[in-house]
C-alpha cells in the first residue's frame, strides 16, 4: 500500500479545498531543540505552505515554563486567524502533556487529543482525530481492503495511534483486538488478524512468520537504525501478506497529509459548516 501516491492524491484535494476556503492558518509550537522534533516540524511546515495555508512556526526555548507556554497557546485559541494549533510532542520534562492538552481550544485540536475530541471518537461522533490513525484507515479502503466482520488486531495503545486506530476499525465494524506490552503470546493475536496494525516502535516485533497468509498490514512504527529508518514488521512478512506498507513511504507520508486534511476540517467546524460535538 503506497502512503507516497495516496497522500499526494490527498494533498492535491486539501491544496483544492484550501482554495475554496479561503485564508486558513496552521499554528505549530515547538519547545525546546530536539532534532527530530525540529524535522518533523519542518516537514509539516513545507506540506502546509504546498497546499497554500498559512504555516505560522512558533519555536519556544527549552526553559519555557508551564505557565508560559499555556499562555502562549490561549493566546493562539483567541487568534481568529488560526484555524489548527498543533504543539509538538515530546514536550520538556517540566511540562505536563496532558494539561497542555487540556487547554488546547477542541475545535482547533488538529492533532485530535484533547479529551473532548478523544470522548467524541470514543462515542463515535464526528470530530478531529488523530492523523496517524485517519492515514492507516485511508489506505486501507484505497486498496479496497475488507474490514466489516473482519478481525483486526492492533499492537500498541497510545493516545495519539493505538487506541484511535481501534476506535476507528471498530467504526468499520472490524473485530478489534488491542495488544500492548504486557500482552501473552502476541503470535497467538497476530497469526489470526485478517488486518494487523503494528504501532509499537519495536523494530521487527513482528517477524514474518507471525502474519497470517493473505493480511493487510499496517506498519506504522519508525525506528531509527544504522541501517535507516525501519518498521515493526520484519519486511519479509511481504511475502505472506496480501497488503502491507513500506517503511518509509507508508503511514508516514498519510500521516502529514491527514494532518493537512483536519487543518481543513477543523477550520469548516469553526466556520459551522460542520456541526463541532460539545
Ligand atoms: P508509544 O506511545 O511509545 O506507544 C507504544 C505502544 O506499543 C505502547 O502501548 C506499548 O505498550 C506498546 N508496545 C511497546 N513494546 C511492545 C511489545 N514488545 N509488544 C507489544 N506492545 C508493545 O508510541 P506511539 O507514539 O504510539 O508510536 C508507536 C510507533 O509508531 C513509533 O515507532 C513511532 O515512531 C511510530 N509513529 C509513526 C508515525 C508515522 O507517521 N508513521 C506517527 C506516530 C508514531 P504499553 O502501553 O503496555 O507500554
Amino acid at each position: 500500500m503506497d502512503g507516497k501516491a495516496l497522500a499526494e492524491k490527498v494533498r492535491a484535494q486539501v491544496a483544492r479545498e484550501v482554495e475554496s476556503l479561503g485564508s486558513l492558518g496552521l499554528a505549530t509550537v515547538l519547545v525546546g531543540d530536539d532534532p527530530a522534533s525540529h524535522l518533523y516540524i519542518g516537514i509539516k511546515h513545507r506540506a502546509a505552505e504546498q497546499v497554500g495555508m498559512r504555516a505560522l512556526d512558533h519555536r519556544l526555548p527549552a526553559e519555557t515554563s508551564q505557565d508560559e507556554l499555556l499562555s502562549f497557546v490561549q493566546e493562539l485559541n483567541a487568534d481568529e486567524s488560526v484555524d489548527g494549533i498543533l504543539v509538538q510532542l515530546p514536550l520538556p520534562d517540566h511540562i505536563d502533556e496532558a494539561t497542555l492538552v487540556g487547554e488546547l481550544e477542541p475545535v482547533k485540536d488538529v492533532d485530535g487529543l484533547h479529551p473532548l475530541n478523544a470522548g467524541a471518537l470514543f462515542l463515535g461522533r464526528p470530530t478531529l482525530v488523530p492523523a496517524t490513525p485517519l492515514g492507516c484507515i485511508a489506505l486501507l479502503v484505497e486498496y479496497g481492503v475488507p474490514l466489516e466482520g473482519r478481525r483486526a488486531v492492533v499492537i500498541g495503545r497510545s493516545d495519539i495511534v493505538g487506541k484511535p486506530v481501534a476506535q476507528l476499525l471498530l467504526q468499520a465494524n472490524a473485530t478489534v483486538t488491542m495488544c500492548h506490552s504486557r500482552t501473552q503470546d502476541l503470535e497467538r493475536h497476530t497469526l489470526d488478524a485478517d488486518v494487523l496494525v503494528a504501532a509499537a516502535g519495536s523494530a521487527g516485533l513482528v517477524a514474518a512468520d507471525m502474519v497470517k497468509v493473505g493480511a493487510a498490514v499496517v506498519d506504522v512504527g519508525q525506528n531509527p537504525t544504522d541501517s535507516g529508518l525501519v518498521g515493526d514488521v520484519d519486511p519479509g512478512a511481504a511475502e505472506r501478506a496480501h497488503w502491507i506498507t513500506p517503511v518509509p513511504g507508508g503511514v508516514g507520508p498519510m500521516t502529514i497529509a491527514m494532518l493537512l486534511q483536519n487543518t481543513v476540517r477543523a477550520a469548516r467546524f469553526r466556520r459551522g459548516e460542520l456541526p463541532f460535538p460539545r
